[in-house]
């Protein structure tokens, strides 16, 4: 069951071939780092952690390599107004190191309480100035980019099929289709790869041009290929990245090699409230604190993200907040209460004292199992269908308490290295760990049972009583817990 993707490069669901077999180079645009991230934000880095893991499930080896974005952000995504993270630094009376390094930081705490994986690299603007530079001269020289008073710029006319990604419409060009601010731009679309002559920005490095900063676009290009090379794999990021971004960044680096320079482009969908994009331009966002303040737990976004297609717009409602919950909280009862065993698999067949499970002649696990798995497999390789997968774990639930067959615990881990849910951690938390003594006691009371000698049950019940631990029979089995 091959990987299918969408791929906004052919608007097409393409079968996932790598250009090495088994191996995977996959760069993500990072946060701007001068503010908190948005659950938007997160939103898309829950996409593009799900889709490592979705990869990795299917045995590829990921290099996963992520930017973080510490200087270039215009706040218009074109070459308007001014630096977000130099605007930051000069509100604050911060340095903009001080300002990125905070907001990085913050990122990484975001992404560890979303259980969201750190990519294999992450790595900075600021610390790639000389690739940047490297990159432009080779542009320079090869007739795709002109010096102006203020910038390098990048040529758009000179690059064929710049509108590729975004089925832009170019006749636009001559005619101003993107407002007009630099009267020495040759085209509306060009758009600056280098910043000179700005005194006012914090940040400056020396280059050919002059002392200056780098455009943003320049960045990822710089950055992917710097470690992933002149073409690889996947890259991702959210829509709005499609019709400036990411097209500027194939013309870069496309300009510069000659070569192809991704072979899957996904993007994810925004998350909305109230029928609008959230931004933090717009300051109608919430952070993940906000969304804790709230007395949610971060598991329950992340659901919530999981349980609606990446490339449909996702609107933050009290409903479907909800509703992640009720599904959460139904994968984390039944892990919580299946009983103190580990391999819950094997012994819930012969161990369950109470006989109602115990029929060993039930149908195995792995037969009834396998099924779910491969309608798992299935639904995350029909690009990324997360709410479908979400959905065949609640069912697989659902049938265990039906069929009174719980061993469905290592299937539900494996699942959750997509999911990224934190199966385990529940489980672990709220399982208490017996001591040795009791968990012989126990054992010897199972056998007992099996054997049917009640006199010898009842006697280790009483004497796992005495020691301060109580039995109980669950519908999912025997538990046993100190006494309160
Ligand atoms: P930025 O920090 O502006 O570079 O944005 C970081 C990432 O968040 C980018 O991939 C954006 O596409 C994405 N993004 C921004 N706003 C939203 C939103 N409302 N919903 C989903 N993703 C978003
Ligand atoms: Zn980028």
């Amino acid at each position: 069951m091959s990987l299918k993707l969408f791929n906004t490069l052919t608007r097409n669901k393409d079968d996932f071939i790598p250009i090495v077999e088994g191996k995977v180079g996959y760069y993500s645009c990072g946060l701007t780092v001068y503010n908190y991230a948005h659950i938007g934000n997160l939103r898309t880095y829950i996409f593009t952690d799900t889709l490592r893991r979705v990869l990795e499930y299917n045995g590829y080896e990921v290099n996963h390599v992520m930017n973080i974005t510490d200087v270039g952000h215009l706040a218009s995504d074109q070459d308007e107004g001014e630096d977000k993270i130099d605007r930051e630094a000069q509100k604050t009376k911060k340095s903009p190191y001080e300002i990125a390094e905070f907001y990085t930081q913050a990122f990484l705490k975001d992404m560890e309480e979303l259980n969201i994986q750190k990519p294999t690299l992450m790595c900075k603007a600021t610390e790639h100035i000389p690739d940047m530079i490297a990159l432009i001269e080779k542009l320079v020289n090869k007739g795709y980019a002109y010096v102006t008073k203020n910038a390098v710029y990048y040529d758009t006319s000179k690059f064929k099929d710049y509108g590729k990604l975004a089925r832009l419409n170019l006749d636009g060009q001559n005619s101003g289709a993107r407002v007009e601010v630099e009267p020495e731009k040759r085209n509306p679309f060009d758009f600056a790869l280098w910043k000179i002559n700005q005194p006012n920005h914090i940040m400056q490095w020396d280059s050919p041009w002059g002392r200056g900063f780098p455009g943003w676009h320049i960045e990822c290009s710089a950055m992917s290929m710097k470690y992933l090379g002149e073409t690889f794999d996947i890259h991702s990021g959210g829509i709005d990245h499609i019709p400036v971004h990411h097209t500027n960044e194939i013309a870069q680096s496309e300009g510069a090699t000659g070569k192809k320079f991704v072979n899957y482009w996904v993007h994810a969908n925004f998350l909305q409230i109230k029928d609008t994009k959230m931004s933090k331009s717009l300051a109608n966002f919430y952070t993940l604190q906000d969304l804790k303040n709230m007395g949610f737990d971060p598991m329950v976004f992340k659901m919530f993200v999981l349980m609606a297609k990446y490339r449909a717009e996702l609107s933050f409602t009290d409903e479907a907040l909800t509703a992640a919950k009720t599904a959460l909280e139904y994968i984390y009862n039944f892990v919580t209460q299946m009983g103190n065993s580990d391999d819950a698999s094997k012994t819930r067949n012969e161990t369950t004292p109470t006989g109602r499970l115990g029929d060993v002649t039930q149908p195995s696990y792995e037969d009834w199992v396998k099924e779910y798995k491969e309608k798992f497999l299935e639904a995350i390789n029909d690009d990324l269908n997360t709410p479908q997968a979400v959905a065949i774990v609640l069912e697989i639930i659902q049938e265990a308490y039906k069929r009174k067959q719980f061993g469905i615990y290592e299937t539900l881990l494996d699942f959750d290295r997509v999911l990224g849910i934190r199966i385990k951690e529940k489980r672990e938390s709220t399982k208490e760990e017996l001591p040795d003594e009791i968990k012989t006691l126990i054992t010897e009371r199972e056998n007992a049972r099996k054997t049917k000698d009640w006199k010898k049950s009842d006697a280790l019940r009483k004497q796992i009583e005495s020691s301060g631990y109580i039995l109980e029979d669950t519908p999912e089995g025997m538990r046993c817990k100190k006494k309160e």
